[in-house]
C-alpha cells in the first residue's frame, strides 16, 4: 500500500490517495476545493494510471467533503460515509453558503459503512472503526499490513478533534480514541485529517488529552 497526501482547501485539509500495485485507488476524504486542488489531484491520479474505485469519507464535515461532487463526475466511485454524518450533506450546500464558501455541489453516499467492515481495493484492505466524538458518523481507516491509520478529525498530532460542533461530544470521542485508537500496535503511522503525521505509541504517551 503506498499513499499520497495533498493539502487542500482554506481549511488545510489532508486528503489521501490509496493505492497499490494493482493501481487500484480510493481517495480518503475528498477535500478538493479550487481548480488548482482539482488539477493536482487528477495529474496524480493520472499520472501513476490509478483507477479510483471509491471515496471513503473519515467523516462529512464540510472541509472533507469540498470535493466530492467533483470526484463523483470525475471518476464515478463508490462513495461510502457513515449514516450517522448523512445531515453533514443533506446541509452541505447551505453550510458554504453561510461560511462564505459559494454555491457548491455535493454528492450522495452510495454505501454506508457499518462498524468492524473491511472495504478491498487491489491487494489492499482498510478495516472501518467507528470513532463517534468529533463527529456522531466520523471513522478511522485501519490498514493493518501496512500499519498506518487514516484518523480523520479524530486523533492529531498532540490533540484531539474538536467536539463543539453539532454531534460533538468529547467524552465520547477520548473513549473512541482510548477504547479503538490507542489499542492499535505502538508503531501504527497515523495519518489525521490535518496536520502531520504521528505514532499511536507518540500520542499514547504525549497526548495532553488522553493522560
Ligand atoms: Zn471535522
Ligand atoms: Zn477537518
Amino acid at each position: 500500500m503506498e499513499y499520497k497526501q495533498f493539502v487542500f482547501n482554506p481549511i488545510q485539509e489532508n486528503t489521501y490517495v490509496v493505492y497499490d500495485e494493482t493501481r487500484e485507488a480510493v481517495i480518503i476524504d475528498a477535500g478538493n476545493f479550487s481548480e488548482r486542488d482539482d488539477a493536482a489531484l487528477s495529474v496524480f491520479v493520472s499520472g501513476k494510471g490509478l483507477t479510483v474505485k471509491a471515496i471513503l469519507c473519515t467523516h462529512c464535515h464540510w472541509d472533507h467533503i469540498f470535493g466530492l461532487d467533483w470526484v463523483a463526475k470525475q471518476y464515478q466511485p463508490q462513495i461510502y460515509c457513515h449514516a450517522q454524518d448523512l445531515p453533514w450533506i443533506e446541509n452541505f450546500t447551505h453550510i458554504c453558503e453561510s461560511y462564505g464558501f459559494g454555491e457548491r455541489a455535493v454528492a450522495y453516499p452510495t454505501n454506508f459503512y457499518s462498524n468492524g467492515e473491511t472495504i478491498s481495493f487491489g491487494n489492499t484492505e482498510l478495516k472501518v472503526l467507528h470513532t463517534p466524538g468529533h463527529s456522531q458518523g466520523g471513522v478511522s481507516l485501519y490498514c493493518k499490513d501496512a500499519g498506518v491509520l487514516f484518523s480523520g478529525d479524530t486523533l492529531f498530532f498532540g490533540s484531539i478533534g474538536r467536539a463543539d460542533l453539532p454531534g460533538g461530544n468529547e467524552l465520547q470521542l477520548i473513549n473512541s480514541i482510548k477504547n479503538q485508537l490507542l489499542a492499535l500496535p505502538d508503531d501504527t503511522t497515523v495519518l489525521p485529517g490535518h496536520s502531520i503525521s504521528t505514532t499511536i505509541s507518540q500520542e499514547r504517551i504525549n497526548n495532553p488529552y488522553l493522560q
